[in-house]
């Protein structure tokens, strides 16, 4: 199956208020136009220098996420155009995406990530870490990000219940922070989890945002 007839049988079968983010990652422009010619609009990357390389080849009005661990000294060479950016991990991130939208006079959308897996590699803040990042008066002074929700990655592993019981826990993290910190913020609304193994779990524990590369695109391409 092509790309495109991937990503038609995933929309038909993924509830309409659940987002799809195609993650390119490794795959081609012309992967990507395939697939943006058919009608979709929204890809993510993970590294901020194949997202530098592939942004200028393309339509801009594709709308970009990015998915991966963002070195503060990469964030200006994005925030021109990003449209999200899921995975901020520490304070210091969010002060300079901060820094670079108000330069370029925008506001960029936001998701704290959290780490929900029992893996040494991932990425992401735990909910105390949350806590002293969102009771700081740098964020509160903060006027050109806005924290929409957070995103977490399960444990790469067959074991559903390990993985059920993660996303679990990650939107009880949604929840608790939209008590304590959001409670009449509409725009904090989005829990991105579930990937091409296990998007179906994360949709019946309450994803809002599901980010999709194998199953859209076939296996990765050697980087
Ligand atoms: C690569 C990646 C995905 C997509 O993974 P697939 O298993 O290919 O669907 C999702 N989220 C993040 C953060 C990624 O790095």
């Amino acid at each position: 199956m092509t790309a495109v007839e991937n990503l038609k049988r995933l929309r038909n079968e993924i509830p309409e208020h659940v987002k799809i983010v195609a993650i390119s990652k490794t795959h081609t422009e012309q992967e990507i136009l395939e697939v943006y010619n058919a009608g979709h609009r929204c890809f993510g990357e993970n590294r901020s220098q194949e997202l530098i390389n592939k942004q200028p080849l393309l339509p801009n009005d594709l709308e970009w996420h990015f998915v991966g661990h963002l070195q503060t000294n990469k964030v200006k060479y994005i925030a021109p155009y990003i449209s999200v950016i899921q995975s901020i991990d520490s304070l210091k991130l969010l002060v300079e995406v901060n820094k670079q939208a108000q330069k370029h006079n925008r506001t960029i959308d936001c998701l704290l990530q959290f780490f929900i897996a029992r893996e040494e590699t991932k990425y992401g803040l735990d909910l105390q870490e949350a806590h002293v990042l969102l009771n700081s008066d740098a964020y509160k002074n903060m006027k050109n990000i806005k924290i929409r929700g957070v995103m977490g990655m399960a444990t790469f592993t067959d074991n559903t219940d390990r993985v059920r019981n993660e996303f679990r826990e990650l939107k009880q993290i949604f929840d608790s922070l939209k008590n304590d910190f959001f409670p009449h913020n509409a725009d904090f609304s989005e829990i991105s989890m579930g990937m091409s193994g296990d998007y179906k779990i994360a949709i019946e524990e309450g994803s809002t945002i599901v980010r999709i590369g194998t199953a859209i695109f076939g296996e990765r391409n050697v980087r």
